[in-house]
């Protein structure tokens, strides 16, 4: 596989889905899900000592983290906790999917607002609302933790988010 990405700065969905197949759509509607986008081999695994039902396989700390989707209870503390940002949850609901991002700017958004949302170019793709925030104190990791409720067909695409006005 191509590793242009690794120059590029930013995986395309057909990139993840080579490093890790996303999970079914039953599994997706059942629950929260993480699906890490990480695809360097470097040294690194919070995201595997944390997590509270082993659902993070990495045999080595080189190797590239793959989750068990069976095992994963949503619980979101890998998100909380990757330094890399590059862990995310996703769940889908009717025509909608909730996506749980890390999130390191300010102004934080709060629950109820609605927000741009971005793909992993920083491109704005469309509009979502913020469900669920866990700021950074409540949060085991250094970054706010907020879940973004997206067109469905956005579900894959939409990785970050840009507040629409600046609060005083
Ligand atoms: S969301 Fe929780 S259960 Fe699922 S992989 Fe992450 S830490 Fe493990
Ligand atoms: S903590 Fe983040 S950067 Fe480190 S291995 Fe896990 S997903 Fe990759």
């Amino acid at each position: 596989m191509s590793e242009e990405y690794l120059s590029r700065g930013y995986l395309t969905v057909e990139e993840l889905k080579k490093i890790h197949p996303l999970p079914s759509e039953e599994r997706l509607r059942k629950k929260p899900v993480a699906v890490p986008e990480c695809p360097q081999e470097i040294p690194c695994t919070p995201c595997a000592e944390i997590c509270p039902v082993n659902a993070i396989s990495m045999p080595t700390p080189n190797d590239l983290p793959k989750v068990n989707y069976e095992k994963c209870i949503g619980c979101s503390l890998c998100v909380q906790i990757c330094p890399g940002l590059a862990f995310f949850m996703v769940q889908y609901k009717d025509d909608k999917a909730r996506v749980t991002m890390p999130y390191e700017l300010l102004p934080v958004p709060k629950r109820g607002d609605e927000v741009i949302l971005l793909n992993r170019r920083g491109e704005e793709i469309g509009e979502g609302k913020v469900v669920l925030v866990i700021p950074r104190e409540k949060s085991i990791g250094d970054t706010n933790v907020i879940t973004v409720e997206v067109p469905i067909e956005l579900a894959w695409e939409a990785r970050a988010i840009k507040v629409k006005e600046v609060r005083e």
